[in-house]
């Protein structure tokens, strides 16, 4: 069993810690160096300044804390069967998926939504893969694995560490090799692609590429809507495409045209790869390896526009034409899809900055729809699906919103002038 170390909560923080904040960051602590030293890993014994218990906690860095709170309950001990219990419970909440005969990928397990912060599990079709956020929690894996193993089948068991770049950097290999770096933990290997549904459509994932598998399980009711509302017979623009699944469900919506562009070069074969899945064919589909902002000014040139354009950007990225923060520029870049769509088109904006609000969203909406000189109504607004289970307490953790906004131009003034 792992040491404990006790750490004196500063007063201040006390009662928030009592009411159930998971997230356990420097400022909180009476005395921030008393974690120096320490190995990650460490259950931390949270208390009053006054040494009175308030909670249980683990010792590892991520970029949002130092660690996350385990249990508010003094005798709960952080062992095998803690972890079986949290998982379980995890996994109930689930059983509507796990018997949704058109889906078979999902999240089971969400972070400090569930409990445990810096670990997630998501399903992919038999496969199950585990996320550490941080050495700390990498620490318990075995108690995790087999906890996880004991309550589920299973074809067979991943892992990925989000904290561990030379890891990260190696995977990045050519997926056609199946590597042995793969992150294989338990059971059968898998070939991948793995073939995954998503309420019908198909998905091709690969645990051997990186930290992104090839589709973003919280957009599935996005991409549900897209397909079941919006796209029949309309002219679809999906910008930052990944691997093209927004796509995919507009061409299964019947969309007139769909345009995907992404920077990445990946984009081209996986974009293709769902294409074939899919059985979506045709001109009326093009795959553009550019640059977004290329792409804007290509499009002004050709007079080109759009029904729908969806808008789902990650929240920092570097290209050879600008570097782009959703924080800084997201304004600017739903400016810019306002003036590709026509009028009483839709865009879907979308954004996961967990440290951009829902009010901010709202206000850059309103800055963006200013400065394109245009008018909006919002037809539907998403957050997190189910699944992806948050903290009442821990803001941050509801981290996407997307918002289904019509585009009205104002009427230009000439437009009032009655002829004589
Ligand atoms: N919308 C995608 C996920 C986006 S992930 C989905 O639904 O699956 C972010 C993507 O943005 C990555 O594929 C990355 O290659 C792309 N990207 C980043 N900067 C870009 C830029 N300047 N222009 C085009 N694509 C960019």
């Amino acid at each position: 069993m792992k040491s404990r170390q006790q750490i004196k909560l500063n007063e201040k923080h006390v009662k928030k810690y009592k009411k159930g904040y998971p997230l356990l960051f420097s400022q909180a602590m009476s005395n921030p160096s008393d974690v120096n030293g320490l190995e990650e890993g460490t259950l931390l014994t949270l208390t009053e300044p006054n040494g009175r218990f308030v909670a249980t906690a683990y010792y590892g860095i991520q970029n949002k804390g130092i660690g996350w709170v385990l249990s508010k309950i003094q005798s709960e001990a952080i062992d095998d069967f803690y972890f079986k219990k949290k998982l379980y419970k995890g996994l109930e909440k689930r059983m509507g998926l796990y018997k949704n005969p058109k889906t078979n990928c999902f999240r089971v397990f969400n972070g400090e939504g569930d409990g445990i912060g810096g670990l997630t599990i998501d399903f992919f079709a038999g496969y199950y893969l585990i996320n550490y956020y941080s050495q700390g929690i990498y620490h318990f894996k075995s108690l995790i694995e087999e906890a996880l193993s004991e309550i589920v089948e299973y074809d067979g068991i991943y892992e990925y560490c989000r904290f561990d770049q030379n890891a990260a950097a190696q995977k990045q290999t050519d997926h056609s090799s199946q590597d042995m770096n793969d992150g294989f933990v338990m059971g059968k290997r898998a070939k991948f692609p793995i073939i995954v549904k998503e309420n019908g459509e198909k998905f091709a994932i690969y645990f051997n590429d990186g930290a992104m598998v090839g589709v973003f399980l919280d957009q599935r009711e996005v991409r549900r809507q897209i397909r079941n509302k919006y796209a029949r017979g309309r002219d679809v623009l999906n910008l930052f495409a990944y691997t093209g699944a927004f796509t995919v469900f507009a061409a299964k919506g019947d969309a007139k045209s769909t345009t995907t562009v992404d920077v990445a070069n990946r984009t081209l074969e996986r974009t293709q790869e769902h294409f074939e899945l899919n059985d979506i064919s045709g001109d009326a589909h093009q795959i553009i390896i550019e640059d977004v902002f290329n792409y804007f000014d290509y499009a002004e040139k050709k007079d080109l526009t759009y029904d729908l354009v969806i808008l789902d950007p990650p929240s920092f990225a570097k290209s050879k034409a600008m570097t782009f923060s959703a924080e800084k520029d997201y304004p600017s870049l739903l400016a810019e899809c306002i003036e590709l769509t026509r009028d009483n088109g839709i865009i879907v904006a979308c954004n996961n900055s967990a440290n951009i609000s829902l009010d901010k969203f709202k206000q850059f909406v309103g800055k963006a729809f200013n400065m394109a000189d245009a008018r909006f109504e919002v037809l539907e607004y998403h957050s997190l699906p189910k699944d992806f289970r948050t903290h009442p307490l821990y803001e941050e953790s509801s981290y996407l919103k997307v918002a289904f906004l019509k585009v009205l131009r104002k009427q230009k003034i000439e437009d009032f002038i009655l002829e004589p």
